[in-house]
């Protein structure tokens, strides 16, 4: 089954210990659909500028990506500059240019009304709203966000929870959403706010999920070398969603499963800068890290 995503698609300038890239291509929508991918076909929805030159749409053609839903505009594409230090577990927004994604009105072609499984990538709640009220009968709506928007559109953000059947978001807005520390307790009270399951992610210390009344928690894959976390969260994501629309399954034994390969996914994207190593991920390589990791996890 596919899956339809709505996010940024940006010029990231990030800099970290391992060295700094300007104007790489990155973006919300374009980490997830590259890393989704991986698993099935994907419908994006997203805005760039006429600045963006042709031949980099190819990384979406290349992989399938169906772009119908990809808008080009008068102005600039969305920009973001980024920095991590020490153990960069931290972003810091240098600068965040959203140039035509601030006005970006999406409309879904019609033929990805039927779509099943729906992403919304972070971007404003009330985007992400919009492509809501576009889709006909989606069997699972999984949405990310971050600290901006509970800072200046918590209601448009309350509203959104009460649509989705999921939320994939980091500890630090799990906690800044509901006033909680404790990060089970946090996800219980993101569920009282309309979704079924919360997968709360811990960077290098791995993920937890409350899925009904079940809690999973799974470790990070332990990599020896971050060079940049940039997209990691919405690999994760793409890994997660793929895994279940290739599966068409929603259990929980399926969520479990779709947060390992979310994980391992993520894990490529990290090795290198931007989408230099996702893009060169090979479905063979993304399964047997997965046969490590699941190594890793037994206990005899
Ligand atoms: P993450 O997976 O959380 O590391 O997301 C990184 C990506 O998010 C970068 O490629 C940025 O271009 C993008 N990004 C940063 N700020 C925003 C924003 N306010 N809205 C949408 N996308 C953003």
């Amino acid at each position: 089954m596919s899956v339809l995503v709505v996010g940024s698609i940006a010029f990231d300038t990030v800099e970290t210990p391992f060295g700094k890239v300007e104007g790489a291509l990155g973006g919300s929508a374009t980490f997830f659909s590259c890393a989704a991918s991986l698993f099935t076909d994907i419908r994006l929805v997203g805005v760039i500028g006429r600045d963006f030159p042709e031949e980099r749409l190819k990384i979406f053609s290349e992989r399938g990506i169906d772009t119908a839903g990809l808008q080009i505009v008068d102005g600039d594409t969305f920009n973001w500059t980024g920095r991590y230090e020490g153990d960069m577990s931290q972003a810091e927004t240098v600068e965040v240019n959203l140039n035509v994604f601030g006005t970006f009105d999406p409309i879904l072609p019609d033929s990805y009304r039927d779509s099943e499984f729906v992403f919304l990538a972070n971007g404003a709640p009330a985007l992400q709203l919009k492509v809501l009220d576009q889709v006909q009968k989606p069997k699972l709506i999984v949405c990310d966000t971050m600290n901006l928007w509970i800072d200046t559109a918590l209601d448009d953000l309350k509203a959104l929870l009460r649509r989705v059947d999921g939320i994939i978001l980091n500890d630090g807005e799990a906690r800044m959403l509901t006033g909680q520390d404790n990060l089970v307790v946090a996800g219980r009270a993101i569920r009282e706010m309309g979704p079924t399951f919360v997968v709360i992610k811990k960077g290098e210390h791995g993920g937890l999920a409350i899925v009904g009344d079940d809690i999973i928690s799974l470790p990070a894959y332990p990599l020896p070398v971050v060079k940049d976390p940039t997209g990691a969260g919405d690999s994760f994501a793409g890994g997660f969603m793929g895994y279940l629309a290739e599966a068409g399954a929603i259990d929980a034994a399926a969520m479990k499963k779709a947060i390992a390969y979310g994980t391992v996914t993520a894990s490529f994207t990290v090795e290198d800068f931007s989408l230099d190593r996702l893009h060169n991920v090979t479905r063979e390589e993304l399964d047997g890290r997965l046969a490590e990791f699941s190594e890793l996890l037994t206990i005899r």
